[in-house]
Protein backbone atom coordinates (compact mmCIF):
# COMPACT_ATOMS: atom_id res chain seq x y z
CA UNK A 1 0.00 0.00 0.00
CA UNK A 2 1.85 3.71 -0.93
CA UNK A 3 2.29 5.51 2.08
CA UNK A 4 1.35 9.32 1.90
CA UNK A 5 4.60 11.57 2.00
CA UNK A 6 6.59 8.89 1.03
CA UNK A 7 5.23 7.55 -2.34
CA UNK A 8 3.11 10.56 -3.73
CA UNK A 9 3.02 14.23 -2.28
CA UNK A 10 0.22 14.93 0.03
CA UNK A 11 -0.42 18.90 -0.42
CA UNK A 12 -0.06 21.41 -3.52
CA UNK A 13 3.02 22.77 -2.04
CA UNK A 14 4.43 19.18 -1.58
CA UNK A 15 3.67 18.64 -4.68
CA UNK A 16 5.52 21.76 -5.62
CA UNK A 17 8.70 20.36 -3.24
CA UNK A 18 8.70 17.14 -4.97
CA UNK A 19 8.78 18.11 -8.97
CA UNK A 20 10.70 21.31 -8.80
CA UNK A 21 12.17 19.98 -12.30
CA UNK A 22 11.93 17.73 -15.64
CA UNK A 23 14.69 15.62 -13.67
CA UNK A 24 12.59 15.44 -10.68
CA UNK A 25 9.93 14.28 -12.51
CA UNK A 26 11.47 11.98 -14.43
CA UNK A 27 13.06 10.08 -11.55
CA UNK A 28 9.62 10.04 -9.89
CA UNK A 29 8.18 8.15 -12.89
CA UNK A 30 11.02 5.67 -12.99
CA UNK A 31 10.34 4.84 -9.45
CA UNK A 32 7.11 4.00 -10.57
CA UNK A 33 7.66 1.86 -14.00
CA UNK A 34 10.51 0.16 -12.61
CA UNK A 35 9.90 -0.41 -9.16
CA UNK A 36 12.11 -4.06 -9.01
CA UNK A 37 14.70 -1.90 -11.29
CA UNK A 38 15.09 -1.10 -15.18
CA UNK A 39 13.66 -3.91 -17.53
CA UNK A 40 14.97 -2.95 -21.38
CA UNK A 41 11.48 -2.62 -23.35
CA UNK A 42 13.12 -4.09 -26.20
CA UNK A 43 14.89 -7.09 -24.78
CA UNK A 44 13.50 -8.00 -21.92
CA UNK A 45 16.52 -8.05 -19.79
CA UNK A 46 16.30 -6.60 -16.37
CA UNK A 47 19.47 -4.97 -14.62
CA UNK A 48 21.51 -1.54 -14.44
CA UNK A 49 21.32 0.37 -17.43
CA UNK A 50 23.35 3.05 -18.56
CA UNK A 51 22.60 6.66 -18.21
CA UNK A 52 22.42 8.37 -21.42
CA UNK A 53 22.18 11.86 -21.74
CA UNK A 54 18.36 13.85 -21.61
CA UNK A 55 17.24 11.53 -19.29
CA UNK A 56 18.15 8.21 -21.68
CA UNK A 57 18.74 4.75 -20.38
CA UNK A 58 21.52 2.32 -22.54
CA UNK A 59 20.62 -1.17 -22.34
CA UNK A 60 23.55 -3.16 -21.50
CA UNK A 61 22.75 -5.89 -23.50
CA UNK A 62 21.08 -4.86 -26.57
CA UNK A 63 22.31 -0.87 -26.34
CA UNK A 64 18.87 0.07 -26.92
CA UNK A 65 18.03 3.60 -25.89
CA UNK A 66 15.15 4.37 -24.25
CA UNK A 67 12.90 7.44 -21.95
CA UNK A 68 10.82 6.31 -18.89
CA UNK A 69 8.50 7.84 -21.00
CA UNK A 70 8.54 5.12 -24.09
CA UNK A 71 5.87 2.99 -24.75
CA UNK A 72 3.80 5.15 -21.63
CA UNK A 73 0.53 7.80 -21.99
CA UNK A 74 3.85 10.44 -21.87
CA UNK A 75 5.37 9.11 -25.09
CA UNK A 76 6.92 11.51 -27.56
CA UNK A 77 5.19 13.99 -25.65
CA UNK A 78 6.26 17.88 -25.70
CA UNK A 79 4.46 19.20 -23.08
CA UNK A 80 6.65 19.12 -19.91
CA UNK A 81 6.48 16.54 -17.55
CA UNK A 82 5.90 19.21 -15.08
CA UNK A 83 2.48 20.20 -17.01
CA UNK A 84 1.79 16.42 -16.79
CA UNK A 85 2.50 15.66 -13.24
CA UNK A 86 0.32 19.03 -12.65
CA UNK A 87 -2.40 17.96 -15.34
CA UNK A 88 -2.75 14.45 -12.94
CA UNK A 89 -3.03 16.44 -9.42
CA UNK A 90 -5.48 18.67 -11.02
CA UNK A 91 -7.65 16.14 -12.50
CA UNK A 92 -7.50 13.93 -9.64
CA UNK A 93 -8.56 16.47 -6.82
CA UNK A 94 -11.50 17.83 -8.77
CA UNK A 95 -14.32 15.96 -7.33
CA UNK A 96 -16.13 16.48 -10.78
CA UNK A 97 -13.18 16.56 -13.36
CA UNK A 98 -12.20 19.24 -15.36
CA UNK A 99 -12.80 20.78 -18.64
CA UNK A 100 -9.54 21.10 -21.73
CA UNK A 101 -10.77 24.91 -20.90
CA UNK A 102 -9.77 24.80 -17.30
CA UNK A 103 -6.88 22.72 -17.58
CA UNK A 104 -5.61 24.95 -19.81
CA UNK A 105 -6.27 28.20 -17.96
CA UNK A 106 -4.62 26.31 -14.73
CA UNK A 107 -1.43 24.87 -16.77
CA UNK A 108 -0.87 27.90 -18.70
CA UNK A 109 -0.87 25.49 -21.74
CA UNK A 110 -0.29 27.29 -24.96
CA UNK A 111 -3.06 25.69 -26.67
CA UNK A 112 -7.02 24.48 -26.02
CA UNK A 113 -5.89 21.29 -28.35
CA UNK A 114 -2.93 20.82 -26.25
CA UNK A 115 -4.81 20.33 -23.00
CA UNK A 116 -7.95 18.66 -24.80
CA UNK A 117 -5.58 15.68 -26.01
CA UNK A 118 -3.91 15.76 -23.01
CA UNK A 119 -6.84 15.16 -20.82
CA UNK A 120 -8.16 12.40 -23.47
CA UNK A 121 -4.67 10.40 -23.20
CA UNK A 122 -5.16 10.71 -19.51
CA UNK A 123 -8.48 9.11 -19.58
CA UNK A 124 -6.79 6.30 -21.17
CA UNK A 125 -5.20 5.40 -18.11
CA UNK A 126 -8.30 5.75 -15.95
CA UNK A 127 -9.15 1.63 -16.41
CA UNK A 128 -7.26 -0.74 -15.24
CA UNK A 129 -6.84 -3.42 -17.14
CA UNK A 130 -7.81 -7.02 -16.35
CA UNK A 131 -9.50 -5.58 -13.09
CA UNK A 132 -11.68 -7.24 -11.34
CA UNK A 133 -15.43 -7.93 -12.08
CA UNK A 134 -18.30 -6.96 -10.03
CA UNK A 135 -19.83 -9.42 -7.44
CA UNK A 136 -22.44 -9.89 -5.08
CA UNK A 137 -25.53 -8.19 -6.24
CA UNK A 138 -25.89 -6.45 -9.37
CA UNK A 139 -28.43 -4.13 -11.02
CA UNK A 140 -27.97 -3.67 -15.00
CA UNK A 141 -29.95 -1.76 -17.12
CA UNK A 142 -29.48 -0.01 -20.08
CA UNK A 143 -30.00 4.14 -20.42
CA UNK A 144 -30.21 6.64 -23.07
CA UNK A 145 -27.46 8.90 -23.12
CA UNK A 146 -28.03 12.83 -24.96
CA UNK A 147 -30.84 15.12 -25.53
CA UNK A 148 -34.11 13.39 -26.22
CA UNK A 149 -35.90 14.38 -29.96
CA UNK A 150 -38.44 16.24 -29.64
CA UNK A 151 -42.34 15.13 -28.86
CA UNK A 152 -44.48 16.23 -31.37
CA UNK A 153 -44.95 14.45 -34.59
CA UNK A 154 -42.77 16.77 -37.16
CA UNK A 155 -44.89 17.86 -39.94
CA UNK A 156 -41.91 19.47 -42.09
CA UNK A 157 -39.18 17.74 -43.55
CA UNK A 158 -37.00 20.31 -41.87
CA UNK A 159 -38.27 19.08 -38.36
CA UNK A 160 -37.73 15.29 -39.20
CA UNK A 161 -34.47 16.21 -39.82
CA UNK A 162 -34.21 17.82 -36.77
CA UNK A 163 -35.43 14.84 -34.99
CA UNK A 164 -32.42 12.54 -36.94
CA UNK A 165 -30.22 14.63 -36.12
CA UNK A 166 -30.88 14.54 -32.38
CA UNK A 167 -31.37 10.94 -32.29
CA UNK A 168 -27.80 10.11 -34.45
CA UNK A 169 -26.23 12.13 -31.11
CA UNK A 170 -27.87 9.71 -28.65
CA UNK A 171 -26.01 6.61 -27.28
CA UNK A 172 -27.46 3.72 -25.69
CA UNK A 173 -25.06 2.86 -22.45
CA UNK A 174 -25.35 -0.05 -20.74
CA UNK A 175 -24.90 -0.17 -16.75
CA UNK A 176 -24.05 -2.41 -13.68
CA UNK A 177 -24.05 -1.17 -10.13
CA UNK A 178 -23.41 -3.58 -7.26
CA UNK A 179 -26.14 -3.19 -5.01
CA UNK A 180 -25.13 -3.16 -1.22
CA UNK A 181 -27.27 -4.47 1.99
CA UNK A 182 -29.10 -3.10 3.40
CA UNK A 183 -28.10 0.23 1.68
CA UNK A 184 -25.80 2.03 -0.95
CA UNK A 185 -23.94 1.40 -3.81
CA UNK A 186 -20.79 -0.12 -4.59
CA UNK A 187 -18.94 0.12 -7.60
CA UNK A 188 -19.81 0.26 -11.17
CA UNK A 189 -19.13 -0.46 -14.96
CA UNK A 190 -20.49 1.55 -18.58
CA UNK A 191 -20.10 0.31 -21.63
CA UNK A 192 -21.81 2.27 -25.24
CA UNK A 193 -23.99 -0.82 -26.92
CA UNK A 194 -25.19 -0.35 -30.98
CA UNK A 195 -28.90 -1.67 -29.44
CA UNK A 196 -30.66 -3.42 -26.42
CA UNK A 197 -29.97 -7.00 -27.88
CA UNK A 198 -28.25 -9.92 -26.48
CA UNK A 199 -25.35 -10.03 -28.30
CA UNK A 200 -24.84 -6.44 -27.43
CA UNK A 201 -25.45 -6.69 -23.45
CA UNK A 202 -24.80 -10.49 -22.69
CA UNK A 203 -20.96 -9.66 -23.58
CA UNK A 204 -20.79 -6.44 -21.33
CA UNK A 205 -22.21 -8.53 -18.71
CA UNK A 206 -19.84 -11.22 -18.71
CA UNK A 207 -17.06 -8.85 -19.20
CA UNK A 208 -18.05 -6.79 -16.19
CA UNK A 209 -19.54 -9.04 -13.40
CA UNK A 210 -18.16 -12.52 -11.78
CA UNK A 211 -20.91 -15.83 -12.52
CA UNK A 212 -22.49 -16.77 -9.35
CA UNK A 213 -23.44 -13.36 -8.62
CA UNK A 214 -27.41 -12.36 -8.71
CA UNK A 215 -27.98 -9.88 -11.61
CA UNK A 216 -30.86 -8.00 -11.58
CA UNK A 217 -32.75 -6.83 -14.72
CA UNK A 218 -36.08 -5.83 -15.80
CA UNK A 219 -37.95 -8.15 -17.89
CA UNK A 220 -36.21 -7.88 -20.81
CA UNK A 221 -35.35 -10.92 -23.38
CA UNK A 222 -31.54 -9.59 -23.97
CA UNK A 223 -30.88 -11.17 -20.51
CA UNK A 224 -33.01 -14.84 -20.65
CA UNK A 225 -30.14 -16.46 -20.74
CA UNK A 226 -28.05 -15.46 -18.10
CA UNK A 227 -28.54 -18.32 -15.82
CA UNK A 228 -27.36 -20.66 -19.12
CA UNK A 229 -23.62 -17.89 -18.23
CA UNK A 230 -23.72 -19.34 -14.62
CA UNK A 231 -25.66 -15.91 -13.04
CA UNK A 232 -28.44 -15.94 -10.85
CA UNK A 233 -31.29 -13.94 -12.29
CA UNK A 234 -33.77 -11.77 -10.81
CA UNK A 235 -35.90 -10.58 -13.13
CA UNK A 236 -37.77 -7.71 -11.82
CA UNK A 237 -40.66 -6.59 -13.57
CA UNK A 238 -42.02 -3.23 -13.00
CA UNK A 239 -45.62 -3.53 -11.63
CA UNK A 240 -48.34 -0.68 -11.92
CA UNK A 241 -47.54 1.30 -9.22
CA UNK A 242 -49.51 4.26 -8.19
CA UNK A 243 -46.00 5.86 -7.05
CA UNK A 244 -44.76 8.09 -9.68
CA UNK A 245 -41.21 8.05 -8.24
CA UNK A 246 -41.39 4.05 -8.16
CA UNK A 247 -38.60 2.69 -10.31
CA UNK A 248 -37.86 -0.97 -11.27
CA UNK A 249 -33.81 -0.57 -11.20
CA UNK A 250 -33.64 2.30 -8.63
CA UNK A 251 -29.49 1.53 -8.89
CA UNK A 252 -29.12 2.14 -12.39
CA UNK A 253 -31.84 4.91 -12.44
CA UNK A 254 -29.58 6.82 -10.10
CA UNK A 255 -26.25 6.56 -11.63
CA UNK A 256 -27.88 6.93 -14.89
CA UNK A 257 -28.89 10.21 -13.68
CA UNK A 258 -25.16 10.98 -12.25
CA UNK A 259 -23.87 10.29 -15.17
CA UNK A 260 -25.96 12.76 -17.35
CA UNK A 261 -25.48 15.39 -14.82
CA UNK A 262 -21.91 15.51 -15.03
CA UNK A 263 -21.84 14.99 -18.92
CA UNK A 264 -24.36 18.42 -18.85
CA UNK A 265 -22.84 19.98 -16.12
CA UNK A 266 -18.86 19.57 -16.34
CA UNK A 267 -18.95 19.01 -19.84
CA UNK A 268 -21.78 20.79 -21.16
CA UNK A 269 -23.54 18.44 -23.07
CA UNK A 270 -20.88 18.89 -25.88
CA UNK A 271 -19.27 15.15 -25.56
CA UNK A 272 -19.45 13.40 -28.93
CA UNK A 273 -20.78 9.99 -29.60
CA UNK A 274 -17.63 8.70 -30.69
CA UNK A 275 -15.62 9.85 -27.14
CA UNK A 276 -18.15 8.87 -25.26
CA UNK A 277 -16.38 5.48 -24.24
CA UNK A 278 -13.65 7.53 -22.54
CA UNK A 279 -15.84 10.22 -20.45
CA UNK A 280 -17.53 6.47 -19.47
CA UNK A 281 -14.12 5.53 -18.28
CA UNK A 282 -13.51 8.74 -16.66
CA UNK A 283 -17.07 8.72 -15.08
CA UNK A 284 -16.09 5.31 -13.74
CA UNK A 285 -13.12 5.99 -12.24
CA UNK A 286 -14.24 8.86 -10.18
CA UNK A 287 -17.45 6.93 -9.60
CA UNK A 288 -16.07 3.96 -8.07
CA UNK A 289 -13.23 5.99 -6.02
CA UNK A 290 -15.60 8.54 -4.80
CA UNK A 291 -15.43 7.60 -0.74
CA UNK A 292 -11.37 7.41 -1.34
CA UNK A 293 -9.99 10.03 1.36
CA UNK A 294 -6.69 10.40 0.17
CA UNK A 295 -6.69 12.52 -3.31
CA UNK A 296 -3.02 11.93 -3.68
CA UNK A 297 -3.54 8.15 -3.58
CA UNK A 298 -5.83 8.86 -6.50
CA UNK A 299 -2.69 11.01 -8.29
CA UNK A 300 -0.16 7.93 -7.38
CA UNK A 301 -2.41 5.35 -9.34
CA UNK A 302 -2.70 7.45 -12.24
CA UNK A 303 0.52 7.91 -12.66
CA UNK A 304 0.92 3.89 -12.06
CA UNK A 305 -1.20 3.44 -14.72
CA UNK A 306 -0.13 6.03 -17.00
CA UNK A 307 3.16 4.33 -17.44
CA UNK A 308 1.42 0.72 -18.40
CA UNK A 309 -0.93 2.60 -20.62
CA UNK A 310 0.24 2.36 -24.37
CA UNK A 311 0.69 5.92 -26.08
CA UNK A 312 -2.04 7.48 -28.25
CA UNK A 313 -1.69 10.12 -31.02
CA UNK A 314 -3.33 12.78 -31.49
CA UNK A 315 -4.62 10.96 -34.81
CA UNK A 316 -5.74 8.41 -32.81
CA UNK A 317 -7.95 10.52 -30.13
CA UNK A 318 -9.37 13.28 -33.05
CA UNK A 319 -9.44 11.06 -35.93
CA UNK A 320 -8.08 13.82 -37.82
CA UNK A 321 -4.87 15.49 -38.96
CA UNK A 322 -1.83 15.25 -36.45
CA UNK A 323 -1.25 18.13 -33.84
CA UNK A 324 1.88 17.97 -31.31
CA UNK A 325 0.92 17.59 -27.95
ZN1 LIG B 1 17.86 -4.50 -24.11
Amino acid sequence: MPVSGRDYPRTWDQFLDWFPDEAACRRYLEGIRWRGGFVCPSCGEPGEAFRGSRGRWICRHCRYQCTVTAGTVFDKTRTSLRSWMAAVWYITNQKQGVTALGLQRVLGLGSYQTAWAMLHRLRRAMIRPGRERLSGVVEVDESVIGRSPPNRTSDTEQKQRLVEKVKALQSIVVIAVEVKEPKGFGRIRLRRVSDTSAASVLPFVKDSIEPGSLVRTDGSWAYHKLTKHGYRRDRNVMLDSDDPAHVSMPAVHRVAALLKRWLLGTHQGAVKPKHLDYYLDEFTFRFNRRTSRSRGLLFYRMIEQAVVTEPVTYAQIAGKVKHQI
